[in-house]
C-alpha cells in the first residue's frame, strides 16, 4: 500500500487559475516540503494560500508546472489514495447528516471508543456537545452547530485522523489566544511524526514550524524558518 509518511512534495514551477476567473490565483510557485516538516503558510486575505492546498489534494490542477509526490506526479495517484493519507481540514467544516460518532469516526481507521470520543471533545472545547449521546444526529435535520461548535468538531476530526500529512486550513479561527494556544499545543504534539502544513493569519507558535512561507498576491515571496526571516 502507498504511504506518504516518507515521501517529499515538491512543487515546481506550480501556476493556476480558476476556470472562470481572469487572474491568476498562483504564479510560479516552487516548494518542497519534507517528510515529517512543519509547514505554516501565511499572507494577506485573497492571497492564494488556500489555493495551495486545494491543489495538493488535486482539487484542481495546475494549469503549468508539475506536482510530485515522492517519486510520481500527484496526477498517477488515486483519488482513494490521497484521501486516506492526506487529512484535509477546510476553512468551512463539513458536518455530515450522521451521528456524532460516525462524524468523527470516518477521520480515522481506527476504531473510536466512546472514552476516547469522548476525550478529544473536551480537549477541543466541546464536552456538552456529548450530552445527547454519541449516537445523536448531527447535519440536516439534527442536531444544529453553531459556527464555532462546527469549527471545533474539525479540530476534533484532526486530532484523531491517522494520516500522515495533515492540510489545515486557519484551523484556529475564531478562537480566543488561549485556547488558540492550547489547539496549536495538540496539534503539532499529534504531528510530531506527520507533515503538517497549516494556512494561518496568526503567528502564535510559529517558532515551532520548520517552514514559514509568504504567500503575497499569488506568489511565493519569502520561505525560512523562524530565525531565517
Ligand atoms: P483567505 O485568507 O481570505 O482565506 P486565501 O489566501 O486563502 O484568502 P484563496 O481562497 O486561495 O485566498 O483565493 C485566491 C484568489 O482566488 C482570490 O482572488 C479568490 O477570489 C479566488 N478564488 C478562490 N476560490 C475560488 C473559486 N472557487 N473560484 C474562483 N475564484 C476563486
Ligand atoms: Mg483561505
Amino acid at each position: 500500500a502507498v504511504n506518504f509518511s516518507n515521501i517529499l512534495f515538491d512543487l515546481k514551477n506550480i501556476s493556476f487559475r480558476y476556470p472562470e476567473r481572469q487572474d491568476i490565483a498562483l504564479k510560479q510557485v516552487n516548494l518542497q516540503i519534507k517528510p515529517k516538516q512543519k509547514v505554516a503558510i501565511l499572507g494577506k486575505t485573497g492571497s492564494g494560500k488556500s489555493t495551495l492546498l486545494q491543489l495538493l489534494v488535486r482539487n484542481y490542477d495546475p494549469i503549468l508546472g508539475e506536482i510530485h509526490f515522492g517519486d510520481k506526479q500527484l496526477s498517477a495517484y488515486r483519488e482513494s489514495t490521497l484521501r486516506q493519507q492526506i487529512c484535509f481540514l477546510t476553512q468551512r467544516v463539513h458536518i455530515f447528516s450522521d451521528s456524532l460518532r460516525n462524524n468523527l469516526q470516518f477521520a480515522t481507521t481506527t476504531p473510536l471508543s466512546d472514552k476516547k470520543i469522548m476525550n478529544v471533545l473536551t480537549q477541543v472545547g466541546l464536552p456538552n456537545l456529548a450530552e445527547q449521546g454519541l449516537d445523536q444526529w448531527l447535519g440536516d435535520g439534527g442536531r444544529p452547530l453553531s459556527g464555532g461548535e462546527q469549527r471545533r468538531l474539525g479540530l476534533a476530526r484532526i486530532l484523531l485522523s491517522d494520516a500522515p500529512i495533515l492540510l489545515l486550513d486557519e484551523p484556529t479561527e475564531g478562537l480566543d489566544r488561549e485556547t488558540e494556544r492550547q489547539v496549536l499545543k495538540l496539534i503539532l504534539q499529534h504531528c510530531q511524526n506527520k507533515t503538517l502544513i497549516m494556512v494561518t493569519h496568526r503567528l502564535t507558535a510559529i517558532e515551532q514550524f520548520d517552514n514559514i512561507v509568504m504567500i503575497d498576491n499569488a506568489e511565493l515571496v519569502e520561505q525560512g524558518n523562524y530565525t531565517e526571516l
